[in-house]
């Protein structure tokens, strides 16, 4: 099956040529009005430069511009087939791993790796979250297991916030203190929303804010409170995360975190299969502004 998928993507992207053209399709096509001289144009290819010239006018077009591939040398089939691993492996990819598959420095393969989880996170949007929202923070890294807000030295902390059956957002905090969780919550929550958390004391007050706030009480081993407040979705996606990470990359450090969790985010929203996320990444590339 996933051989199949392989040979796929080689007949759909034979060529860096392929690749660009793909590119130059979904932003402009191949035949439109030209953003120069306004008639409609056949655009054709500057031979040694990624570029497309209108056969009217002249005017010069450079698709990759705004895209992860903007000022890269590496070549376009080795990008899109680095979205490709991106889109098919559940766990995510290592810099080690797409330098092996790829065969390029590790300098470069984790440049590449960042650039598309950067641009996982575009697609991926933050759209506001509705109707029951699941609140939860985690400690990721460091070197001991730290309690609560104490004791967590050298860990990040990653807040979340999850739609009962929609989208996850994350945000790496600093720390768990209201002042700090509860304007993230007001300004990525619909008001009026119900929030389930855990007995936190930073989430009290939060019907104050607008919300319908419930909570669980981890502190007497209640995992699903009787009126059916958990944060038991928001849990299971912290666990896959922290094993993904581990068994990936073994280390993430604070300032890259980010990064990593939205790549998890896009994978749990667009909760599609490989190929459609294939197809969504490879379309997705915003239309530059034109000058
Ligand atoms: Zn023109």
């Amino acid at each position: 099956m996933k051989n199949t998928t392989i040979q796929q993507f080689f007949k759909k992207f034979p060529s860096d040529e392929a690749c660009l053209e793909h590119i130059m399709k979904t932003r402009y096509g191949l035949e439109s009005k030209c953003p120069k001289c306004e008639k409609k144009t056949k655009f054709h290819r500057v031979k040694s430069q990624r570029a497309y010239v209108c056969q009217w006018c002249g005017w010069h077009t450079y698709p990759c511009v705004d895209t992860p591939f903007e000022s890269s040398r590496t070549s376009l089939q080795l990008w899109f087939y680095a979205i490709y691993l991106f889109s098919t492996t559940r766990s995510g990819v290592s810099a080690k791993e797409l330098q092996r598959q790829l065969g390029v420095t590790y300098k470069c393969a984790w440049r590449m790796g960042h650039e598309i989880r950067k641009y996982m996170a575009e697609v991926d949007g933050d759209n506001k979250l509705d109707d029951i929202v699941e609140v939860d923070e985690t400690y990721i890294g460091g070197k001991k297991e730290g309690k609560r807000g104490r004791g967590a030295d050298g860990k990040s902390i990653v807040f979340g916030m999850m739609e009962k059956d929609g989208d996850i957002m994350t945000k790496i905090v600093d720390d768990v203190k209201a002042k700090t969780l509860q304007p993230i919550i007001e300004s990525n929550v619909e008001k009026g929303s119900e929030i389930q958390s855990d007995e936190l004391r930073s989430y009290k007050s939060l019907n104050k804010k607008g919300f319908k706030h419930k909570t669980v009480n981890h502190g007497q081993k209640e995992y699903v409170a009787k009126d059916g407040t958990t944060v038991n979705s928001l849990e299971g996606f912290w666990s896959r995360l922290k094993l993904s990470i581990k068994g990936t990359h073994i280390h993430v450090s604070k300032k890259h975190l980010a990064k990593y969790a939205s790549e998890f985010e896009y994978r749990f929203n667009s909760r599609s299969c490989p190929e459609a996320m294939f197809e969504e990444l490879l379309n997705s590339f915003e239309k530059p502004s034109l000058k």
